[in-house]
């Protein structure tokens, strides 16, 4: 083992435009994996940490935090997986044993490892990553928008190696978060009215996620005809222009309100509003993350009538657990992920990704290594 040189797209600070940069990556030490990266989605967080609404915890960042590959290397004590394997990468690492995981909430996993993985530092409390000499640190402990990245043997999660790993990259972040909003947390029952808020990357996997569940009726709503188009491609049975009357629209599909009403898009405003679309005793589910420090002002009857509304980290997915039902979803022909791939590009190209965060028709771009 040595180190390797490895490109990757690098954010020096928030507000400026990250660039791509030759990086340092570190052998694995005790208990990890240097992987070669093969593909790597770009997601809205990725942006949110270019922009500076996303908090970082270390810069410089190597961006990027869904991703597949190979194992490269691996590191002492490594059991679960071998060189030559082929994972994903994922970005919560449960620890399994603290009281937030025993209770099932791995996406809350409090445990100092898991904060320390998070922030990009490996057990010894430094970074595998460098530039110029100097630590760099991986987004979310994965850094995925790079050629190589060294993470924790439990950040990499094997998949059988006849799946493409340029589709199953996506699942790192956007299709598990997606997945585990509708059936982890909404938990989408046979028959259900549901409606979907916010069409892109993460919501057109609520979509499939709801019509793998049984759902009679999948109401997507967006501001763009092609997320439209696109929910429809995924399951959504009907389409709401959210520029029009939404409720008006919900009403005339389903009468009493849906069942379950998932807010995609972060915006407090819309969260409180996504509310009063479920019946008495439905849930809203806000799957979109807000912007740190915002208040959501909420009509209180809609309480009154017995709906729930649901927080939702990351899909409260346990990766091993979710990603092996992914795998299954998609051997069946029941989840689709080529499609959820708009544009693949080189790591060169990534600006285009970056500029076009939020505003593309197709649900994601994907860095092919
Ligand atoms: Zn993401
Ligand atoms: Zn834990």
């Amino acid at each position: 083992m040595a180190v390797i040189k490895s490109r990757a797209l690098v954010l020096e600070k928030p507000g400026k435009d990250p660039l791509v940069r030759e990086i340092d990556v570190l052998d694995p030490g005790p208990g990890e994996v240097r992987v070669r990266m093969a593909a790597s989605g770009v997601c809205g967080t990725d942006g949110h940490a270019v922009e500076g609404t996303h908090p970082l915890r270390g810069l410089p960042v190597v961006l990027g935090h869904e991703g597949a590959g190979v194992v490269e290397s691996v590191g002492a004590g490594v059991t679960a997986l071998r060189e030559g394997d082929h994972v994903v990468c994922a970005l919560a690492v449960p620890c399994g044993v603290c009281r937030q995981c025993a209770r099932g909430l791995a996406a809350h996993c409090n445990s100092p490892k898991r904060a320390q993985a998070i922030a990009g530092l490996a057990a010894d409390g430094t970074t595998r990553m460098r530039r110029d000499g100097e630590p760099a640190h991986p987004f979310f402990g994965v850094g995925t928008l790079s050629q190589y990245t060294t993470v924790r043997q439990e950040q990499a999660v094997r998949i059988d190696s006849d799946l493409p790993l340029d589709e199953f990259c996506l699942t790192g972040c956007g299709v598990i978060t997606g997945v585990g909003a509708a059936l982890n947390i909404g938990q989408v029952q046979p028959g259900d009215t549901v409606v979907v808020i916010g069409c892109g990357g993460v919501g057109a996997n609520v979509i499939q996620a709801s019509r793998i569940a049984g759902a009679s009726r999948i109401v997507a709503v967006d501001t763009l005809p092609e997320k439209l188009d696109l929910a429809r491609r995924f399951g959504a049975t009907d389409t709401v222009d959210a520029r029009g009357d939404v409720p008006a629209a919900i009403r005339a599909i389903e009468p009493d309100g849906a069942d379950i009403v998932f807010e995609v898009v972060g915006n407090p405003s819309l969260t409180a509003s996504a509310l009063t679309l479920a019946r008495v005793g439905g849930k809203c589910v806000m799957v979109g993350i807000p912007p740190v420090g915002a208040t959501l002002s909420l009509d209180a009857f809609a309480l009154v009538g017995n709906r729930q509304l649901l927080g939702c980290r990351g899909g409260a997915v346990v990766p091993a657990r979710d990603l092996e039902r992914i795998v299954r979803f998609y051997r069946a022909g029941h989840l689709r992920l080529g499609e959820l791939v708009g544009r693949r590009l080189a790591l060169e190209d990534v600006g285009k990704a970056f500029a076009e965060l939020g505003s593309s028709s197709f649900a994601r771009s994907v860095v092919v290594f």
